[in-house]
């Protein structure tokens, strides 16, 4: 008999959680064109506008002809090009880590980080509204899995007591990427450190958009290797490129180079795009003024939606969630928008809790202020339409 696809396809239509996918022709920046419309999006995680930055896009063209395009092995192979190696070398600098580890994906670099550093007999304690990815590595990874309550060091501390673990690993965002606020770093470390657990941060969302020079959420609380020896980040976002990183100490990323099946068994990431991320990351800590100008926005932003009597998140980040609740309102408010040209994802369970469906927001320094005053006369709009 054939596997009943249907019904749970169907099911997931009725509640309002199907998702569907968009084509995007041209580049990621505010005015994209949209399965053929042109849209005002604020979507992207390109926070920097460094996605389509002319030099981002020389560099990766330069490489191309340089190395080709494919990275032809993994890098324990013959993979690992010159190119990827002064990344490495950079990130490192950049995050006061002694080294730093290139992966190929944010999503395969928690699986590798945590299913090489625990096994059967550890344990590992996480935030509940962490990334999917660091869940699904806390499950691959075989330890015990603990989910402690949101941004809750009192939470942590109780399980991480209550823990006969060998190894113990708190995980947590550092930008929570549904929510858009930051973990209480300090306090977690302290309740990690009293228990003698490690500490890792998946800052995803952190690196460009906060912290001196966009060094996120590590400088923003001024965590060097010792409180925070497990330091990860992507290059999807901030950055505007692809893949991701772990930084640590020199055990540590010998550890993974040994150990992570998720970067051992994979072909590495094309070298042109090693290159084209040492340039966007030159511009990413050298041009304070995109993190500047995303202050302007985000501020001129949460005034607005104050006005509008709109539920924000505590966020000072790019990310900027309007509370909905119901997963069928916030596709209709979705939606709303767009008729009117505007582009803002609905977040639906079960990427968030039952009933905390939400529009996610997010801004980039590419926006003008003429861009963020545009989105909230359509958000006016639909929710006057939309009342009760
Ligand atoms: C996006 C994201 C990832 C996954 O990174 P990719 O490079 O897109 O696979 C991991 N963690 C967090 C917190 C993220 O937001």
């Amino acid at each position: 008999m054939a596997f009943d696809l249907e019904s749970a396809l169907q099911e997931r239509r009725a509640k309002s959680l199907y998702r569907r996918r968009r084509t995007v022709d041209g580049p990621q920046k505010p005015q994209m064109i949209v399965d053929g419309k042109e849209q005002l999006a604020f979507c992207s995680n390109d926070y920097l506008g460094l996605a389509n930055h002319p030099e981002v896009i020389k560099s990766f063209q330069q490489a191309a002809s340089k190395y080709g395009v494919g990275g032809g092995a993994s890098h324990l192979i013959i993979g690992h090009s010159r190119a990827h190696h002064q990344l490495e070398e950079e990130l490192a600098e950049f995050t006061g880590r002694p080294r730093a580890l290139l992966f190929s994906t944010g999503y395969m670099a928690n699986l590798g980080v945590i299913s090489a550093l625990l096994g059967r007999g550890d344990a590992v304690f996480q935030d509940r509204l962490n990334h999917a990815s660091l869940l699904d590595a806390g499950q691959l990874s075989g330890a015990r899995f603990q989910r402690y309550l949101h941004c809750d060091p009192a939470s942590l501390e109780q399980k991480l007591q209550r823990s006969e673990a060998h190894r113990k690993l708190v995980v947590t965002d550092g930008v929570f990427s549904m929510d858009g606020n930051i973990a209480p770093l300090k306090e977690l470390t302290a309740a990690a450190s009293k228990h003698d657990a490690w500490m890792m941060v998946d800052d995803a969302h952190g690196f460009g958009a906060v912290g001196q020079g966009g060094r996120g959420v590590a400088d923003m609380f001024d965590m060097g290797i010792r409180e925070l020896p497990i330091l990860m980040g992507t290059l999807g976002k901030g950055f505007g490129t692809a893949g991701a990183f772990v930084a640590g100490s020199d055990a540590l990323i010998e550890t993974l180079v040994q150990f992570a099946r998720s970067y051992i068994y994979t072909t590495s990431m094309p070298p042109a795009v090693a290159e084209a991320t040492r340039t966007s990351l030159r511009l990413l800590k050298t041009e304070d003024w995109r993190r500047e100008k995303l202050q302007t926005l985000i501020q001129r932003f949460r005034s607005g939606c104050e006005q509008l009597g709109l539920e924000l998140m505590d966020s000072n980040t790019p990310i900027q969630p309007i509370m909905v609740g119901s997963a069928e309102k916030s596709l209709t408010m979705s939606e709303a928008l767009e008729a009117q040209g505007i582009l803002v994802t609905a977040i639906r369970p079960p990427t968030v809790p039952k009933d905390s469906s939400r529009l996610r927001v997010t801004l980039s320094a590419s926006h003008t202020e003429e861009d963020v005053d545009r989105l909230l006369s359509a958000l006016e709009k639909t929710v006057r339409e939309n009342q009760g």
